[in-house]
């Protein structure tokens, strides 16, 4: 298929992360929504990174980003620690807590979008304080489309901002848990129409091994979870998730309802390439051809062989 990859704007988060699994303890583990989004993404289109790092982080960390042709000119280094998480998984891996989150650098952090990075027509803003999202969006030039991710944390402490940001955005991403938090709903067929009226036209809900389930002016759209044999570290699935999606939609240039469903299939395979390593180890070593292979194990997961119709 012809494409014409348009750069992908990322903001996020870039952290040390410290993860206690049932494999094994690790620590400083390079992490951060915008580094697993950005990963992710790198492989189907131009990426950009605005985030910011502390003088603890080794430039030769910035590098395995560069030399997947990520962009990090728009990484502030700032004195201070980096942000860093501590996070701990259940012994099936279905759910963690975090244990510790220290923002760091991040607790200062006012993005700063360099003028190149401006008109760039498709932008994710990670999970990062409501207000500072909608502030990356004062600095751009009308985007084609705008994606958001969000969670529990400013869901219940920054209703106000996190209210504004959703009139401004036109994909929200995020898991099951936050859309019920969110709209006060447990069904989330209803929860997804809620959200839908407070600003995003369309919404992507998460559901970890489940899949994912999109809502939008089309309908609803529901995408399977590979399934593996075996899953190590579930950390930055859901960024591995929006980078390869919006990575998608940026390489064709298209926003529509069906690009939007195909690149359903790519979040979900970047997803699956996420978890198969511990931090993003995976992400950083996957090539065109493995992508490709799995897309094709996808598209045979979901064919049924021709039409499923029922008359009685
Ligand atoms: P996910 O597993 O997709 O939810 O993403 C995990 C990543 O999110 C980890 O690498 C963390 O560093 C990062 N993270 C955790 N908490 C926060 C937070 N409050 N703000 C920004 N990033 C976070």
């Amino acid at each position: 298929m012809a494409h014409m990859t348009s750069p992908l704007l990322i903001v996020g988060s870039i952290a040390f992360d410290d993860l206690d699994m049932p494999s094994g303890t690790f620590r400083d583990v390079v992490g951060g929504a915008a580094t697993y989004s950005a990963l992710a993404a790198s492989l189907l289109t131009p990426v950009r990174v605005v985030g910011i790092i502390g003088d603890d982080f080794p430039d030769a960390n910035l590098e395995r980003l560069r030399a997947r042709g990520i962009d990090t000119a728009g990484i502030e280094r700032a004195n201070g620690k980096t942000f860093r998480w501590h996070g701990r998984y259940s012994a099936d891996l279905t759910s963690r807590v975090s244990l510790d989150t220290q923002l760091n650098v991040f607790a200062d952090f006012s993005p700063k979008i360099p003028d190149p990075y401006r008109a760039s027509p498709f932008v994710m803003l990670g999970n990062i304080h409501p207000s500072l999202q909608v502030d990356v969006l004062r600095q751009v030039e009308r985007p084609k489309l705008v994606a958001a991710d969000t969670m529990n944390f400013w869901i219940s402490g920054e209703p106000e901002a996190l209210a504004e940001m959703l009139r401004r955005v036109d994909l929200l991403v995020i898991n099951d848990e936050e859309a019920r938090q969110l709209s006060g709903i447990q069904n989330i067929t209803k929860a997804a129409a809620d959200i839908r009226k407070r600003g995003p036209s369309q919404l992507i809900v998460k559901r970890g091994e489940f899949g994912a389930l999109l809502f939008d002016e089309a309908g609803t759209f529901f995408v399977p979870a590979y399934p593996l044999e075996k899953v190590v570290d579930p950390t930055g699935a859901g960024d591995a998730f929006a980078g390869g999606l919006m990575g998608y939609l940026a390489r064709y240039g298209d926003t529509s309802p069906f690009a939007l469903r195909r690149a359903m299939f790519f979040g979900s395979a970047l997803g699956s390439f996420c978890v198969e390593g511990v931090g993003p180890s995976r992400l950083e070593g996957i090539t065109k051809g493995e992508l490709s292979t799995r897309i094709e194990s996808f598209c045979s997961l979901v064919d049924y062989g021709g039409q499923l119709t029922f008359s009685g």
